[in-house]
This record gives C-alpha cells, structure tokens and sequence, in this order.
C-alpha cells in the first residue's frame, strides 16, 4: 500500500462508484502528503507505441521513467490499494507528483477538498483517455 499521512487525508466516495482522495484538516503548500510505493516492473514498448501492461491496470501504474523499449513503473501489489493511490486526474490539480514518487500539495489546500495531480505530469505514454476536468463533454482534454 502507499504510504499515506492519513492525519491530513482520507479516501472517500465521490457520490459516482468511484473514490477520491480529500483534505481531512487544512494542508499547507509543499506538505508531503504521502509516498506511492509497489513493485518495479518494467512494460515493452510496441512498435506503434503502445505499452503492454500485460494485463495490469494501466491507471494504477506509477510511469518512473521509459526509454524507447520499455516503460518502467510500480504496480501496486494486488489487494493493496489504499491511500493516494486513489487520487484523482485533474487538469488543473490541487497537488503534484515529486520524483515519480511523492504526493505534495502545489497549493494550500483547505478541508474537504478533493486532491488531484495531473496525470500527464508522470505518464510517460499517455493512455489518451478522457478527462472530464468538470467541463462540458465536448470540451473534454485528452490525457
Ligand atoms: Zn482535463
């Protein structure tokens, strides 16, 4: 599981079947907020670019650094998903991520706000999702 200051934050429901992360308490800029851990592995590039996951959740997938052969990442270990591994995307986030690893406020944060990094900060192959970033669906970025 990551490693969570659970004094400043906790998962909860976002009202839509998914989880977020919030603010329990005020949460200074620059306040480490917690660590992403799991286990190294490392994901081949395919001739057209994409990534095989082989099966993992993409989305849980922390991107550390890829070269033209290979993504190399940090799985979560299976069934031990807790904490920030449950933040949310954001284009205009609350939080940012230090070093492929750390979860630090980029703001001052107040209590009961959701947290956000954006995605696209650490992805080194982007998943060219959608993301909803509280805009219209026609007016929805790619990430
Ligand atoms: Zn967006």
């Amino acid at each position: 599981m990551s490693l969570t200051d659970f004094s400043l934050v906790a998962v909860a429901e976002r009202g839509n079947g998914h989880r977020g992360v919030y603010a329990e308490i005020f949460i200074p800029a620059e306040t480490v907020i917690g660590l992403f851990d799991g286990k190294a592995e490392r994901f081949a590039v395919g001739a057209d670019g994409k990534v095989d996951y082989r099966g993992h959740d993409s989305a849980m997938i922390m991107h550390i650094i890829a070269d033209a052969d290979f993504v190399y990442g940090l799985v979560p270990l299976p069934g031990d998903i807790a904490g920030i591994d449950f933040i949310n995307h954001s284009c205009h986030p609350n939080c940012r991520v230090v070093g492929g690893l750390a979860l630090v406020a980029a703001r001052d944060i107040q209590p009961g706000e959701e947290l956000f990094y954006d995605y696209r900060s650490i992805e080194t192959h982007p998943e060219s999702v959608m993301c909803w970033c509280n805009k219209p669906e026609a007016e929805r970025c790619q990430i």
